[in-house]
């Protein structure tokens, strides 16, 4: 016999599940609120398995947010773990539950559903990947699995499949737990959420860390090999020995309760949702990685299986549920704002890719946007222990709209795409971050912060001070290409066929440059370049500025060959 309060059933007790949860109660006492998880325990902080593998994280208990007590006593808000919701009949508004742990099958009746069912560890039906020392990490009972095999194991090599956030961030943990890691990924570059030049400079870093990486070639087969051993075969003819193999191979939408029961799932896989995070049958919401959004650049549908927006679509269907100010709750979109680190090197992105702008999935933009790279100090030069961070900027040449941001370096990273990605939230342009009004001090920053000079440089190409050229553009035997570095700079490395004049002495060798060709210029990072380019185009040359210099070109070239 149940109450005379509405009923809010809640599929999914983690991020987005336990977010809408916990607001719903904030904002209403009256509700009856029902969480139902299958796992073992609800809102646990998945973003920190990585960490507790490596023993970064030593408690276990740390990672466990709130408790089921802790919602019984604190929100009024009822959490049945161990619980698995089978079905949805939309027409009698009941979902049919299996306690897990007695195998009883119940139903239970809602006014309001919400589906927080997150996302599934892709493992494809690769021959021998079901053999044992093969995981995933989603869950605590996975990380403890894998805690088990380390220790019962003694392993000592790792191979991580697949090099985004997660295969990252695990290479990271088990380095700190000095195994042996190579990192094999399908794709020519590690991190397939930014641009493979961007990712070049974490090849670099992995590489000098002892990191083995096996890139551009899928796998084939997992081989048992000897007492606890396995092989990886490679598509490419080549196998990697193993002790142990965490599969970091990307996610897909969990999207079974809600394609049974009929409810509109989208092209990408994705239940389909509104501002409000309704589906198509509106007394039932649903958030997470299990939804398709919008993104705010490309104005099309995503998957972005991340904390942030799960979250935060938590708090909005909440509102919505409870009706609720209807008229300013609803989810802006997303736009991929991401960061990892890896062993001292921070790695953050915003927005669009070049190489998604190229592959033509983003109409109109593509043949319209422009990128710049610079390399500005996270602090000011003078103070000390300044690290360098790499910036690329890719934005629309018609009207400075910012389409993305990517950064690696050590320190200030995430600051700095944290405040691109406000920017590009807002709509804005490379002017905003030219004119943007950010803290200063010497330890902190600088006076023309990386932010401003990313607008800087970008507003200087749309006002038409400067014409840009970049690292994969200095190969053409047509073009002249000019290098201002001093000549022990030169003499160093250069790019092949380059001239070298050095800033100083430009304006007193001009005779030497050709009038009937296209000049490109460089010098290290782009700045000395920058001043030259000025010179050049007030004295009637055709010229433009290798964007990020001699260090992005060289450094894509080493490691991108
Ligand atoms: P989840 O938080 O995954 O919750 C879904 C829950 O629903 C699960 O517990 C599942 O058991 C339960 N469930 C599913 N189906 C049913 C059912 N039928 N009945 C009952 N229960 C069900 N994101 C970041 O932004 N930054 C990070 O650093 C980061 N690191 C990560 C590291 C790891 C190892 C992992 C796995 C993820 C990481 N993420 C990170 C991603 C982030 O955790 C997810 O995007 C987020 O948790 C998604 O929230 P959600 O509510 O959609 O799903």
């Amino acid at each position: 016999m149940h109450s005379n309060r509405k009923r809010l059933l809640i599929v999914g007790g983690v991020a987005g599940g336990a977010s809408c949860a916990a607001r719903a109660r904030r904002l209403d006492e009256e509700w009856e609120i029902t969480i139902f998880e299958r796992g073992p325990f609800v809102s646990f902080a998945n973003c920190g398995l990585p960490y507790y593998i490596g023993e970064v994280i030593v408690d276990e208990d740390d990672l466990l947010v709130a408790s089921p007590e802790l919602f019984r006593d604190r929100f009024d808000i009822e959490v049945r773990t161990g619980s698995n919701v089978r079905q949805i009949y939309r027409d009698t508004k009941e979902i049919e539950v299996e306690d897990i742990h007695t195998g009883n099958v119940y139903r239970e009746g809602y006014d309001a559903l919400l589906l927080s069912p997150g996302s599934e560890p892709l493992r494809p039906g690769i021959e021998g990947i079901d053999l044992p020392g093969i995981f995933t990490v989603g869950t605590i009972p996975d990380t403890r699995a894998v805690v088990d095999w380390i220790k019962s194991s003694r392993v000592s090599r790792v191979a991580v499949v697949g090099g985004g956030f997660i295969g990252l961030e695990m290479t990271e943990n088990l380095k700190k737990r000095d195994m042996v890691v190579t990192i094999i990924e399908m794709q020519h570059h590690v991190m397939p959420v930014i641009d493979p030049e961007m990712a070049a400079f974490i090849h670099g870093h992995l590489q000098s860390l002892g990191v083995e990486l096996c890139l551009g070639s899928p796998v084939k087969a997992f081989r048992e090999a000897g007492k606890d051993g396995l092989s990886i075969l490679l598509e490419n003819g080549n196998s990697v020995p193993a002790d142990m193999v965490i599969l970091a191979m990307g996610v897909r939408p969990r999207i079974e309760l809600a394609s049974s029961s009929g409810l509109s799932i989208g092209k990408l896989g994705g239940i389909q949702v509104n501002g409000q995070m309704q589906t198509s049958d509106s007394t039932i919401w649903a958030v997470g990685d299990a939804v398709e959004v919008d993104n705010i650049v490309s104005g099309k549908k995503d998957l972005i299986p991340l904390a942030g927006p799960a979250n935060r679509q938590g708090r909005i269907a909440a509102e919505s549920i409870l009706g609720l100010n209807s008229d300013k709750c609803r989810f802006r979109g997303v736009q991929g704002t991401a960061v990892c680190g890896i062993l001292g090197m921070t790695v953050a992105s915003t927005g669009i890719t070049e190489k998604r702008l190229n592959q033509g999935g983003d109409d109109g933009l593509r043949d319209s946007y422009e990128k710049i790279y610079l390399h500005p100090d996270h602090h000011a030069a003078y103070y000390p222990d300044a690290k360098t961070i790499t910036i690329k900027l890719i934005f629309s040449k018609t009207d400075g709209r910012i389409l993305g941001a990517q950064a690696v370096g050590q320190e200030g990273v995430e600051k700095r795409i944290d405040v691109i990605s406000m920017v590009i939230q807002n709509g804005g342009t490379v002017f905003d971050l030219e004119e943007a009004e950010l803290c200063y001090a010497p330890q902190y920053g600088s006076a023309k912060d990386p932010v401003n000079l990313a607008g800087m440089i970008a507003a200087n190409v749309i006002k038409g001070y400067l014409n840009v050229s970049h690292w994969e553009d200095m190969d053409d035997p047509n073009i002249f290409i000019l290098d201002v570095r001093d000549k022990d700079e030169f003499e160093e490395g250069h790019v092949p066929h380059a001239v070298n004049i050095p800033l100083n002495t430009l304006r007193s060798n001009l005779e030497r440059l050709p009038r009937d060709r296209e000049i490109r210029t460089y010098c290290y990072v782009g700045q000395r370049s920058y001043f030259a380019t000025r010179i050049l185009i007030q004295k009637g040359f055709r010229t433009s500025n290798l964007s990020g210099g001699f260090l992005m070109y060289q450094a894509v070239k080493k490691i991108l060959k």
